[in-house]
């Protein structure tokens, strides 16, 4: 199949990043969300992101203009029926994400595959809710879409190889390097961040070194970018934590059990940058 049209349900943080990339490579986009003023939103920081790529050079206004023509808002998912590709970007619920799937399923013509940018949602969960489990996949963009270069394309139980040539195909259209993983708790980038992010907070609860510390550890040591704590107040400690919580339930082991100290931070209200304070604060 040649995609030539790409849904994008979800106009929050990544769905608007998705539908920014699809836009500039040529793609026509519907991009649907619940509310207007949710899209309206959406198109602004569509906006202010391009704008910077002309103030950079990167690309001229003219591309910006054909990228924004090529986004069409709506708040009705069946505008999604001639989609090639759905890309579901909804809020991380899984009641709100097997309703939309119900749905597109019903609305979207038979041989469209439908996407999950979910970070830890069972892939397989979602398919076994359609009628067409084999085209149904994981496409997990990774924050900001238009910056970063890894989509994880996770196959879920049923999702046939065909669906996966196509989805692999588009993402490199897209510019991104897609990297296929199995459809197991955290995939792979969740499974190995989360718990380093976990061990980091058991080393501060129990005093092993301060956080500050332990972030110098991490960006001298292991020339991480940035360090564990920074990046948990960058992620939102919450997301962190639900994080932990699917991963140790998903294996039943005790050793992704969540740091208490982290359960304390959420239960606060230190969620990280977005509350102005997590493990550090933020004028
Ligand atoms: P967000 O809260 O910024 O956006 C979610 C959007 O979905 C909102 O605009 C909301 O109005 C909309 N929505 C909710 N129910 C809907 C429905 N029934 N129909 C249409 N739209 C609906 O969330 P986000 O950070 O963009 O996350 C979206 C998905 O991407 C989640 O599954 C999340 O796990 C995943 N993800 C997030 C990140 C990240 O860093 N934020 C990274 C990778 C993956």
């Amino acid at each position: 199949m040649d995609v030539k049209k790409i849904g994008v349900v979800g106009a929050g943080t990544m769905g608007n990043g998705i539908a920014h990339v699809a836009a500039m490579n040529g793609y026509d986009v519907v991009m649907v969300d619940v509310k207007d003023e949710l899209l309206e939103r959406a198109f602004a920081t569509i906006t202010k992101n391009l704008d910077r790529m002309v103030k950079k050079e990167k690309i001229t206004e003219a591309d910006k203009q054909a990228a924004l023509e090529k986004i069409r808002p709506s708040t009705e998912l069946k505008e999604l029926a001639d989609c090639d590709i759905v890309i579901e970007a909804v809020t991380e619920d899984l009641s709100i994400k097997l309703d939309v799937f119900r749905q597109m399923d019903s609305i979207c013509k038979q041989d469209a595959i439908l996407a999950s940018n979910t970070s830890s949602i069972s892939i397989t969960q979602l398919a076994a809710v359609t009628g067409r489990p084999e085209m149904v996949i994981g496409m997990h963009f990774m924050n900001p879409v238009p910056v970063m270069k890894l989509v994880e394309i996770v196959k879920g139980l049923q999702t046939s190889d065909s669906t996966y040539k196509i989805v692999h195909d588009l993402a490199e259209k897209l510019g991104k390097t897609p990297v296929l993983v199995n459809d197991y708790p955290g995939f792979i980038s969740n499974r190995v961040l989360m718990p380093m992010i976990n061990e980091a907070c058991w080393a501060l609860m129990q005093g092993v070194a301060t956080k500050e510390a332990i972030d110098t550890v991490m960006k001298l040591g292991m020339a991480h970018p940035m360090g564990p704590f920074e990046l948990a107040d960058l992620i939102g400690l919450d997301v962190c934590l639900a994080i932990m919580e699917v991963l140790y339930e998903g294996f039943s082991d005790s050793k992704y059990r969540p740091c208490p100290l982290l359960r304390n931070m959420v239960k606060a209200g230190y969620l990280g940058r977005k509350t102005k304070r997590g493990f550090y604060t933020y004028e």
